[in-house]
């Protein structure tokens, strides 16, 4: 096989709660993520020429910075190969928006170098590269629905849930998480979230059913740094939806609608320029 293209969805997380700092510096989390039909597309060629990244995306680093670079220095080098990969990165998914971009086109390369080269590396051998290049790309490998605790990294999965349909807005504006987990450090929020209860609620359901108290508590904390967030999550209530959240660090929005039709309206209907408005739905586990 000389080239292997693969799609990189996006994530959404339906609840985030932090249960404080780690000693080795990370947050402990709770929360519960979601992919959805929002994808980059990854081209990968054998190349005896080290790794070589381009991207149609000018806000995507193409050096050793790339978390995608990363992955494929990583792999290639567990595999004890010194070949290389020319990888192409068509990006969709908007970046630095709390929708794990940059951690989705990593495990997508984990799995398309697998593939290329014929690796055969186990899941399990994948799950444990994904854990070194970063929190979130453990669950951009199996996709679906999943509970996420420790930093992140430790995934209970659950059931698919049915097909949701959804619409995503992302403002124009790019908000860093590091930033966002520090600004949140001065001001903890004093509550708990009920993850268990919102697990039990979709696997008896399998589906979303909003009531009281799905949050992430970063929202307030992105919502002082912009206030887009607030302005998109009151355009969407007017709307008619139940419910909006914002998705990670922000500043993603997403709201659960009724159908593909009314996610469209909403899309063809959106009076903020510069908005990025996407009508998607939730997707089903890879592995
Ligand atoms: P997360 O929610 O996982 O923290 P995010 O979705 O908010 O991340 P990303 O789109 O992953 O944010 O981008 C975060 C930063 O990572 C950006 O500033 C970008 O320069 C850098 N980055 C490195 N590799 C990539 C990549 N392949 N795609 C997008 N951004 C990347």
């Amino acid at each position: 096989m000389e080239e292997v293209v693969i799609k990189a969805p996006a994530k959404i997380n339906l609840c985030l709660d932090i249960k404080g700092l780690r000693e080795d510096g990370y947050h402990e989390v709770d929360m519960i993520m979601q992919s959805i039909a929002l994808y980059d597309r990854l081209h990968l060629q054998k190349s005896g020429d080290g790794i070589k990244i381009s991207t149609n995306s000018d806000r995507v680093p193409t050096g050793r910075e790339n978390l995608a670079y990363k992955a494929a220095e990583l792999i290639l080098d567990e595999a004890g190969l010194h070949n290389g990969v020319n990888i192409h990165i068509e990006k969709n998914i908007p970046v630095a928006a709390g929708l794990a971009g940059g951690s989705t086109d990593a495990a997508a390369v984990l799995k398309g170098i697998n593939q290329l080269y014929g690796l055969n590396f186990s899941y399990n051998r994948l799950v444990s590269m994904a854990r070194k290049l970063g929190s979130d790309v453990p669950f951009c490998l199996q996709g679906g629905t999943a509970r996420a605790t420790g930093r992140g990294d430790y995934l209970t999965q659950l059931d698919d849930l049915q097909k949701t349909y959804l619409v995503v807005v992302t403002p124009p504006v790019a908000l860093s998480t590091a930033y966002i987990y520090s600004q949140y450090d001065k001001n903890p929020f004093s509550g708990s979230i009920p993850v268990t209860r919102f697990v039990n609620l979709i696997s008896n359901n399998k589906k979303i059913t909003w009531e009281e108290g799905w949050y992430n508590v970063l929202e307030p904390v992105s919502i002082k740094e912009t206030f887009d967030i607030k302005e998109i999550k009151s355009l969407l209530e007017d709307r008619g939806v139940r419910l909006s959240l914002m998705s990670g660090s922000g500043p993603s929005v997403f709201a659960i609608v009724d159908s593909w039709d009314k996610g469209c309206e909403i899309k063809e209907s959106w009076p903020r320029r510069g908005d990025f408005v996407h009508p998607t739905w939730t997707l089903k586990k890879e592995f």
